[in-house]
């Protein structure tokens, strides 16, 4: 029924980070070099992304809101070895679900010409219309929650701390897609479009880091590149040993010994270049920080690379949680490194 629906789509979109998330992570799917975010009043009202990727195929015009249905995988087997963030066609759905959603998509034999599609709460396909538009997809998504009341209530409450979320999450996207300009813009009541924060098409993530943080974040930071190495018994059997081998590759910023200079308290992190948080390994930096007297908690940007049997991100439907097995062992070399 309408209700269960929506009650599963809450749990897969549970709050403003989760809505941005799915959006920017299709549009990287799509191949897209450009993504621009908007807000309005802080994504109460309205949370848009544009991407000059693929678009959309007008076959699947239909089905791309229906519930589970994915363009980006073909067969079981294809989960192990998925390149893409989107897998499980829940995205679109559950938005339809919760909030006003619409798409103008072009592939680029169509532009100038683009189609701006409508949905039902179903997700079923409401209404097509040829509009002009450029080569990419724009998803807007209106009024988010206002299916859900109290979910609704609990944003408009919480809206600054939601968006000031987002703006962290959107941060680390933006420093580790290289080659991909992403722009944000906020508006609030009848101010013009605030550009928040910014990157061009960089090739590097230092140059990234620049764009966002500003060249004084980038003179204080050294690069980060261990190699972790370790055994741990393999799950169940004590007597086997597995060695996990991972790459810590990024940037954190030089180790500046008691009071006075600042530092700025930024931390992003990244499975195999998934952001996530990893407050395990957020403390076991800070301690060692501490450990030498260091009073500012570190800028950190680090990557593990790892292979996937290391960890487990479809624990939750966001993906947004990742457990990583043998998290002991990991924090302890970890320390060591550093
Ligand atoms: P998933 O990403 O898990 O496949 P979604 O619900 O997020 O599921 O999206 C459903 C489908 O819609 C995608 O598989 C893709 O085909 C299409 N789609 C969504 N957003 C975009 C986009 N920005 N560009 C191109 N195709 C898109
Ligand atoms: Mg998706």
């Amino acid at each position: 029924s309408r209700s269960v629906h929506q009650i599963q789509s809450g749990q897969v979109i549970v709050d403003l980070c989760s809505v941005v998330k799915e959006l920017v992570e299709n549009s990287l799917d799509a191949g897209a070099t450009s993504i621009e975010v908007r807000f309005k009043t802080h994504g109460l009202g309205l949370i848009e992304v544009q991407d000059n990727g693929t678009g959309i195929s007008p076959t699947n015009y239909e089905n791309v809101a229906l519930k589970h249905y994915t363009s980006k995988l073909s067969t079981y087997e294809d989960l192990s070895s998925l390149q893409t963030f989107g897998f499980r066609g829940e995205a679109l759905s559950s938005l339809c679900a919760l909030s006003d959603v619409h798409i103008v998509t072009a592939q680029a034999d169509q532009a100038p010409k683009a189609v701006r599609l409508e949905f039902e709460v179903s997700g079923k396909l409401k209404k097509t219309q040829v509009v002009a538009g450029q080569r990419g997809t724009t998803a807007s998504v209106e009024n988010l929650f206002c299916k859900l009341p109290v979910r609704r209530r609990e944003l408009e409450r919480n809206i600054k701390r939601e968006y000031g979320k987002v703006l962290g999450l959107l941060h680390a996207y933006a420093c580790i897609s290289t080659g991909v300009r992403f722009s944000v813009k906020n508006t609030v009541a009848k101010t013009k479009n605030v550009v928040v924060f910014a990157t061009k098409a960089n090739p590097t993530t230092k140059e990234n880091i620049a764009n966002i943080y500003g060249a004084k974040t980038l003179l204080a930071l050294i690069a980060l590149d261990l190699d972790l190495e370790f055994e741990h018994s393999a799950t169940g059997k004590r007597r086997d040993q597995d060695v996990t081998k991972i790459h810590v590759s990024g940037h954190i910023s030089r180790p500046v010994f008691g009071e006075g200079r600042q530092t700025p308290d930024r931390q992003l992190f990244f499975v195999n270049s998934r952001p996530c948080g990893l407050p395990q390994i957020s403390k076991a930096f800070n301690e060692v920080y501490k450990s030498f007297n260091v009073t500012q908690s570190p800028f950190i940007f680090a990557d593990f690379q790892m292979d996937t049997s290391a960890y487990d991100v479809n624990v939750s439907p966001d993906k947004r949680t990742v457990l990583l097995h043998n998290s002991g062992p990991l924090i302890e070399s970890l320390k060591l490194s550093l």
